[in-house]
């Protein structure tokens, strides 16, 4: 019988953290110049990451998205990757990069048996792209870009945080650089999850204004197809252009997420927004075999009650989720940790 949670909603994706570093400093994720950072010790080896994703695939997980950080940065990442693609009940084994070092990997990648990279991209202007991610890569992530686009992921994807006074006049631009290299964009409305320390409701653009933005470039937005477990609704342009909008702060998915989360150190998370998880290094560590952490992870699961973009709604959205202070603390509350 297939495990649910205390809403019905079953246990279908795993999005595994292999790193909490990251080679940029968003704005939006990584905005202050310091951090605590996961003890190197406890960061979990890839024969630790497949024995937990061996326990959660007996549990009904079939998606995998390896993130970070920037999962890049992880050395050796093909070798997991090819370890990943070997076991038959991952059906869907992605990963989400900022591009940085995506030229020299992208091949690798796919020959390990990569299906799907889906890469950050926020902005097509250099001056822009410093002034958001502290960094001058940008010829790096358009390059990696290029490189990811023939190595032939067949879907990929460039995600775009769209934030008002920053970026909101590039939805057209973003959505013909996308087209140029067969790519799909998805513009994710801006949200105050952990790192987010800057975010105000203010420098949200919400869903309905990028399709009208878009709608009046183009002549007309369809909607293509009804909304599933996954996070981006989708949409048609007149010239046959598809794109993705996630109304993660507008209209929350929290009904039908599916979604479990793994951070660097084997910190299990039921939501993006969760207080806390479930340590799985520990029994990990100790011993337990598959079938007791299947057993835990089946526990855990059926009591989840997670639903916190829906909840972050009602609350007074004047502040940040997470104050500083409270971040310094916990490195389990950063978005860099949770694999965003
Ligand atoms: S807020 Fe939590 S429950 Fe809602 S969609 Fe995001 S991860 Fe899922």
């Amino acid at each position: 019988m297939t495990l649910r949670d205390k809403f019905g909603r079953p246990m279908r994706s795993l999005r595994i953290s292999v790193t909490d570093r990251c080679n940029l400093r968003c704005q939006y994720c990584m905005p202050e110049p310091e951090y605590v950072w996961l003890p190197r010790e406890n960061i979990l080896s890839f024969e630790e990451i497949a024995a937990l994703t061996d326990a959660f695939t007996a549990e009904g997980v079939g998606r995998i998205r390896i993130t970070g950080g920037e999962p890049l940065l992880r050395r050796e990442l093909p070798a997991l990757v090819a370890s990943l693609a070997s076991r038959p009940a991952i059906q869907d084994l992605a990963l989400t990069t900022n591009g940085v070092l995506l030229k020299s990997r992208a091949a690798a990648l796919r020959e390990a048996g990569l299906h799907r990279i889906t890469v950050s991209l926020d902005t097509l202007r250099r001056d822009r792209f410093r002034a958001l991610t502290g960094s001058s890569d940008f010829d790096a992530v358009i390059t990696g870009i290029h490189a990811a686009a023939e190595a032939g992921f067949p879907a990929l994807k460039l995600d775009t945080v769209i934030m008002r006074g920053t970026n909101e006049d590039e939805l057209i631009e973003l959505l013909a650089f996308a087209r140029t290299v067969n790519a799909e964009v998805r513009f994710i409305e801006y949200m105050d999850v952990g790192g987010a320390t800057r975010w105000s409701p203010a420098a949200v653009v919400p869903r309905a204004e990028m399709l009208e933005a878009i709608g009046r470039h183009y002549g007309g937005v369809i909607p293509t197809e009804e909304r599933s477990s996954a996070p981006a609704e989708r949409f048609l342009l007149p010239d046959g252009t598809t794109f993705g909008i996630i109304a993660s702060t507008t209209a929350p998915f929290c009904a039908t997420c599916d979604r479990a989360r793994l951070t660097a150190d084997g910190v299990w998370l039921l939501c993006l927004y969760a207080a806390g998880g479930t340590d799985l290094r520990r029994p990990l560590r100790a011993g337990a075999s598959q079938d007791e952490l299947r057993q835990l992870i089946h526990a855990v699961w059926s009591l989840r009650a997670d639903r916190g973009a829906e909840e972050r709604l009602g609350m007074d959205r004047q502040t940040t989720l997470v104050p500083l202070r409270a971040l310094k603390k916990d490195a389990h509350l950063e978005m860099h940790t949770r694999g965003g």
